[in-house]
């Protein structure tokens, strides 16, 4: 039987104590989400955003730009905030349209107030494994709900499937910080059944529907799954009429019975998140005090 990584017990607990934190402050950290366009998973992503900013008393500005917004006007809006004292941290919604380079406008965002640690400055300051490197958000979390379980990194064999500045860099980084050994697969990885096997614990941020299934994982291994898909995109032939809402890139009917340890889709990965961005913000706010 293996265990169950839910998040929702920390996630309660989380935020418990960061309500009482934004409680004893003067101010109200304060959170400017800009979203480009209207794509209905960011939109849902704000929501969730903007639900637990409530629940802890901190607050989210949402500044809505339509796709053929300028380079020079997001700047320029990024450039407004940066200098808005009520504002501790600035967020642009991922994705963005490709018309706009993603690099220039994250690295708009001064780096105090880069609560999504994806700017140059905090990019470098987490390589180097700096006290004071923002972990992004994702990866902050997969290290608290690990923590929250018991399970330690250090001396441990990690293989990461997925290699993106969003999230497959950062965990690898984030691991390697923690004492792991990392290996880290993308598409163009031989033998990627061989790596995931290999690991004590498997981090899975493909995008891909339920690709992980019981022959890439073995006993003992403990499962980390980033992904949240669209279930439709990865239907199977047999499967009931009533899908869930999202799954993950790990097929979890066929590797929950195999595995030690497992995070849910959704209840996992997914609700630290957003717990983690803002415990983000309010390092944030203590540091522009
Ligand atoms: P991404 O930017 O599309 O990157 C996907 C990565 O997976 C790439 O490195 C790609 O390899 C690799 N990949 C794709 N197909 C593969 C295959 N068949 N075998 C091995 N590697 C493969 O995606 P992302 O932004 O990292 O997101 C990944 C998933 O996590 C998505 O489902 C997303 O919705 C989810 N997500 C969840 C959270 C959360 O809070 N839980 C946060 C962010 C993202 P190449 O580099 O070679 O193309």
């Amino acid at each position: 039987m293996s265990v169950i990584l839910e998040a929702k017990t920390l996630k309660e607990q989380k935020a418990k104590e960061m309500a009482a934190r934004v409680a004893g402050l003067s101010s109200v950290p304060t959170l400017a989400i800009l979203q480009i366009g209207d794509r209905e998973d960011s939109t849902t992503y704000i929501a969730h955003k903007e639900r637990f900013a409530e629940k802890i008393g901190a607050k989210t500005i949402l500044k809505k730009f339509p796709t053929d917004v300028t380079q020079k006007q997001i700047v320029s809006e990024i450039g407004f905030l940066n200098n808005d004292k009520s504002v501790h941290g600035i967020i642009v919604q991922l994705p963005i349209p490709l018309a706009l380079d993603k690099d220039t406008v994250l690295n708009a965002v001064t780096p105090e107030k880069d609560v999504d640690g994806l700017g140059a400055v905090n990019t470098r300051k987490f390589l180097e494994g700096r006290v004071d490197a923002v972990v992004p958000a994702t990866t902050r979390g997969i290290l608290a709900l690990l923590g929250h379980y018991d399970i330690s990194l250090e001396g441990k064999k990690v293989t990461i499937v997925g290699r993106s500045t969003l999230v497959g860099k950062p965990a690898a980084i984030a691991c390697i910080n923690e004492g792991a050994t990392v290996t880290v697969c993308h598409s163009k990885t031989n033998h990627l059944k061989k790596e995931t096997a290999s690991a004590d614990i498997l981090i899975v941020a493909i995008g891909k529907p339920r690709f992980i299934t019981a022959d890439f994982v073995k006993k003992g291994q403990v499962v980390i799954d980033v992904g949240i898909n669209s279930p439709m995109l990865g239907k199977l032939d047999d499967e009931p009429e009533r899908l869930p809402k999202v799954v993950g890139d790990v097929d979890y009917n066929k590797v929950h019975t195999i595995v030690d340890a497992i995070t849910p889709v959704p209840g996992g990965v997914g609700q630290m998140t957003v717990v983690s961005l803002f415990e983000n913000l309010l390092d944030a706010f203590g540091r522009q005090r």
